[in-house]
């Protein structure tokens, strides 16, 4: 019988199944190439070319089981949500292995075939893109099908009319679990088919299992699951398939605040799927209540990285107590797979009903602009974290150089600006932020790049900007 001891032994046996090649979430489509024609994969799975992408990059399909219940999973339908990808990689090493599971490989093996397509979007995961190679969300293309990306997954389901089908995404890991401030770590759905959110007898399957999951991982992530927002999107993949009698269920992974290679979900993943197999197996999540999923919190939009609170910020007339709401988004220069960070003003005024992941009190902090500094830097490549220490002293948040620089060379928490651009000192919405908070004068706060730090001590600043 299977219980939640099983999840227990995954989770403490996770890392003999962790793939290795996959060590940071930008992996291109020539990793997942290289890991699918190694022969530990061809000589144990079946694998079909399924077709290209519109750049010519091959989507694979991999099989495993010679059961009557056909389980279909497809990950990165969004070029940039990368992390259920990793997950099936771990998944086909557990597959493969030979150790104390045995008995329920051999049962998934027996009882299953299970479907896998991992990447199906490889031109988007090349540009770290959610769309294709020609700028359609292949999720809004499940019922025009002009991209050959989702004529492949369409052709699959059709082909094999699947009992469970397992979409497979990467959210914006602002979501909150419903109005709270805490982010959701995944986000489960059964979608709906219509725009009633009908229950036929396969959705009820779905919303089964799915309360089946939050009972069985809220021990893993207590309070941090919700529930996707389940409207009708008709040119939806997921919500098209749903619509025919395939039990369908959204996976939307979150991330934890630091983990940007994702890898605690990438586990958590990875246990889902394999508890998913067991349950449709056992058929045992038929027993629940669905009132179980419908209470699950639905996802909330509350949260922001950083809010300052009640800062004193004063205009010509007069002085105004403001919060200041900061977000810090990744982003990627051609042909680097390393982000850089690039903050920008979400929202001021009274930001009483949203939350910070970061937050901190300025009451009696005097808002102030950082200065550029007169002197001009001579070498960008030869200036040192240790240098910058005078600099933040003084409030000094900006050095001009005339060297052309990339932002991506910058690694360090100070900004540049070149060609005279002193736009760079505005504050506004949506602009980046740095400025200095002061009391009676004294520097007490450096916000750097939407990073709040004190001026002695920028080293959980990632990156400054070059204007
Ligand atoms: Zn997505």
């Amino acid at each position: 019988m299977v219980t939640l001891d099983f999840l227990e032994k995954l989770n403490n046996e996770y890392d003999k199944y962790f793939e290795s090649v996959l060590t940071q979430k930008r992996f291109t489509h020539s990793y997942v190439k290289q890991l699918i024609n190694d022969s530990k994969i061809q000589n144990n799975f079946s694998v079909k070319l399924l077709g290209r992408s519109i750049e010519n990059r091959e989507i694979y399909s991999i099989e495993f089981g010679v059961g009557e219940s056909t389980v279909l999973l497809w990950s990165q339908m969004h070029g940039d949500e990368p992390t259920a990808t990793m997950a099936l990689f771990d998944i086909f090493n557990f597959l493969l292995a030979d150790d104390e599971f045995n008995e329920i490989r051999n049962q998934i093996k027996k009882n299953l075939k299970l479907i896998f397509v991992p990447m199906l979007n490889p031109d988007g995961a090349e540009r770290i893109t959610r769309q294709n190679a020609v700028g359609i969300d292949l999720n809004r293309d499940a019922k025009r099908l002009q991209s050959p990306e989702s004529k492949i997954l369409l052709n699959l389901v059709e082909e094999y009319q699947p009992v469970f089908g397992f979409n497979l995404h990467d959210q914006d890991f602002r979501w909150s679990v419903g109005n709270t401030n805490q982010l959701a770590a995944i986000s489960l759905l059964a979608p709906v088919y219509d725009y009633e959110k009908s229950i036929d007898s396969s959705r009820l399957n779905a919303i089964k299992l799915v309360a089946q999951l939050r009972r069985s991982f809220e021990k893993y992530l207590p309070n941090k699951i919700a529930r996707y927002k389940d409207d009708y999107e008709p040119r939806s993949f997921g919500d098209l398939i749903a619509g025919k009698n395939i039990s369908t269920i959204l996976i939307e992974s979150g991330r934890d605040i630091n983990d940007y290679n994702k890898f605690f979900y990438r586990k958590i993943n990875f246990m889902m799927l394999l508890f998913s197999f067991t349950e449709i197996i056992n058929n045992s999540y038929s027993e629940i209540n669905i009132t179980e999923y419908f209470e699950i919190p639905t996802n909330g939009n509350f949260m922001v990285d950083l809010i300052l609170r009640n800062v004193t910020y004063e205009t010509q007339s007069e002085k105004a107590l403001i919060d200041i709401a900061i977000n810090r988004e990744e982003v990627y220069k051609e042909n680097s797979r390393i982000p850089f960070f690039k903050s920008y003003i979400m929202d001021i005024g009274d930001l009483s009903v949203f939350y910070g992941i970061e937050e901190f009190d300025c009451t009696g902090f005097e808002f102030d602009l950082g200065l550029i500094s007169d002197e001009e830097l001579k070498s960008v490549s030869n200036l040192k974290e240790s240098d910058l220490k005078k600099y933040h002293e003084k409030g000094i948040l900006f050095l001009r150089t005339n060297q052309q620089t990339e932002l991506n060379d910058l690694r360090m928490p100070i900004n540049l600006i070149t060609n005279q651009n002193d736009s760079a000192l505005e504050f506004n919405l949506n602009k980046p932020t740095n400025f200095v908070l002061k009391k009676n004068n004294e520097i007490k706060k450096i916000v750097l790049n939407g990073w709040l730090c004190d001026p002695d001590d920028l080293s959980k600043v990632k990156n400054g900007l070059v204007f």
